[in-house]
């Protein structure tokens, strides 16, 4: 099936309050437009370069997402016009990225990539080190950056329960975020949490059945890479 038409399959599928990151990684500039035509404005790319190069050459009025994990060096390159980092998981990383924001005079939406997996290759933050991240005193001064969520990869398995209680322990995270006392101590201007990035191609409705309000979709639009 065409791009069009896989594109317009997902979106009648999605709740309202569910947005659609389409993932066009790998694939060529004539593919990601005609995914604009039909009014996908969200693209989430895995590699920094390949990001600058389609944003170079793409309509101005698109969001790009970056989605993979990022090297702190590189963080340069996309901080001019990047419009969600979502792979961040350290102070360091998120101090590059307020660095380079301030340098960029904007402020620079992230999420905070949680380890939810069953692998040792998935990269992410533990409970510990989430709380650790919010409350540390180099975080509160950032200025130029602000959390708006979490994101979280399962498990790569056909076990649909794994799956499952992953994007549940997730979700348990993310509400106990809200809820707690976690957050007292930091400025709703720099956390403001409101996106939880989770499910891809494979597991998107699971994970939106599990509480996901962002899905990061690649092969059932672009076809297999
Ligand atoms: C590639 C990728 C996706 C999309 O995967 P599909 O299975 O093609 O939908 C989603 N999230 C991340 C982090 C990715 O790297």
């Amino acid at each position: 099936m065409s791009i069009t038409t896989n594109l317009q399959i997902i979106k009648s599928t999605l709740p309202e309050h569910v947005t659609l990151v389409a993932v066009s990684k790998t694939k060529p500039v004539a593919d990601l437009m005609e995914a604009y035509e039909v009014g996908q404005r969200i693209f989430g790319e895995n590699k920094i370069q390949e990001m600058v190069d389609k944003w170079e050459q793409m309509p101005k009025d698109i969001e790009w997402h970056m989605i993979g994990h990022v090297q702190t060096n590189k963080v340069k390159y996309m901080a001019p016009f990047v419009s969600l980092i979502h792979g961040v998981d350290s102070l360091k990383l998120l101090g590059e990225i307020n660095k380079q924001a301030l340098k960029n005079n904007r402020v620079i939406d992230c999420l905070l990539q949680i380890y939810i997996a069953e692998e040792e290759s998935k990269f992410g933050l533990d409970e510990e080190e989430l709380s650790a991240l919010l409350t540390s005193p180099t975080f509160k001064e950032m200025k130029n950056i602000r959390i708006v969520g979490l994101m979280g990869m399962a498990t790569f398995t056909d076990n649909q329960n794994q799956i499952k209680k992953e994007f549940t322990h997730l979700k348990s995270i993310f509400d106990k975020l809200h809820s707690k006392d976690a957050l007292q101590c930091v400025s709703t201007e720099i956390c403001n949490l409101k996106s939880l990035s989770m499910g891809m191609s494979g597991d998107y409705q699971l994970a939106i059945a599990c509480g996901s309000t962002m899905v990061r979709i690649g092969s059932s639009i672009f076809g297999g890479r």
